[in-house]
């Protein structure tokens, strides 16, 4: 195996779908997209729907399902994520549904994932670490908080795909009604670009290659905001910063060099 690779399809409120992809194995997180936007993305991005194995739904949100039921009766894939999830979502007849467990890893082809429990209204959301034998890669939005948790489960990514939602001023001022500000802003909203700025100064490491700025507001944000924010703590490290799009793939590789740790054991059994 060469690489890993994360094709971020679209991140933010109008929608999220991301590809994680080692060796043969590729795994949908999120289906935020209609079919006719997820096909086209995915072409961007030399993909095809055939090539998927599954998809993995992090919480029951439309911006993460909109397009999940549409493309599951066109295409049937097994769809994984955890019994609150589940519960939450209207899957079509017939779809194979796997439940996941937060703190419990399960294998698909060569990569290897592992939701951890976001602080999020909903029913039972997760962050997802994906891992091969060589490289951790964490994908973490639509949480209100960096828990303790998520800090020492995401430690040691060498790709990191972090929530940078909104800039408090922006949010404070800007045009959406209080109750909604309210919500973004709590424990279990979404993370401002200021808490990602601590996050990464927590979880910055010498192989830490990129940090991707997700799911960034239309209107309570800007890119070049939240990837300076992110940035600070990485001042002289050699770690990338970049920032979702909406309306277009981003695409991150992770090249794969002889690790100087040998093989890691990513995630050891017994820990939850
Ligand atoms: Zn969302
Ligand atoms: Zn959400």
């Amino acid at each position: 195996m060469s690489s890993v690779r994360v094709a971020v399809l679209a991140s933010g409120s109008s929608g999220n779908a991301t590809v994680l992809e080692a060796g043969d194995t590729r795994v949908l997180v999120d289906c935020g997209l209609s079919l006719r936007q997820l096909t086209r993305r995915l072409a961007e991005v030399n993909l095809k729907i055939a090539d998927l194995a599954a998809v993995v739904v992090t919480h029951e949100h439309g911006d993460h399902v909109a397009g999940l039921a549409t493309l599951l009766r066109r295409y049937p894939m097994p769809v994984l994520a955890t019994a609150g999830t589940l519960a939450a979502l209207d899957l079509p007849e017939g779809v194979e549904a796997a439940p996941l467990q937060g703190g419990r890893a399960v294998r698909l082809g060569a990569l290897e994932l592992l939701p951890v429990a976001t602080s999020h209204d909903a029913r039972e959301p997760v962050a997802l670490l994906a891992a091969t034998d060589r490289c951790r890669v964490g994908l973490v939005t639509d949480t209100g908080v960096m828990t303790e948790l998520l800090l020492e489960r995401f430690a040691g990514c060498r790709g990191l795909f972090l929530e940078a939602n909104h800039d408090p001023d922006l949010l404070r001022w800007g045009p959406y009604p209080w109750p909604l500000k309210q919500r973004i802003a709590s424990r279990t909203g979404h993370l401002s670009n200021q808490q990602a700025q601590a996050a990464v100064e927590r979880l910055a490491h010498d192989e830490l290659e990129v940090v991707v700025a997700m799911h960034l507001s239309q209107e309570n944000n800007r890119p070049e905001l939240a990837t300076h924010e992110i940035a600070t703590p990485l001042r002289g490290a050699r770690t990338q910063v970049l920032a979702a799009h909406h309306e277009r793939p981003l695409v991150v590789e992770l090249a794969l060099s002889p690790t100087r740790h040998g093989q890691l054991h990513l995630f050891p059994p017994g820990n939850s």
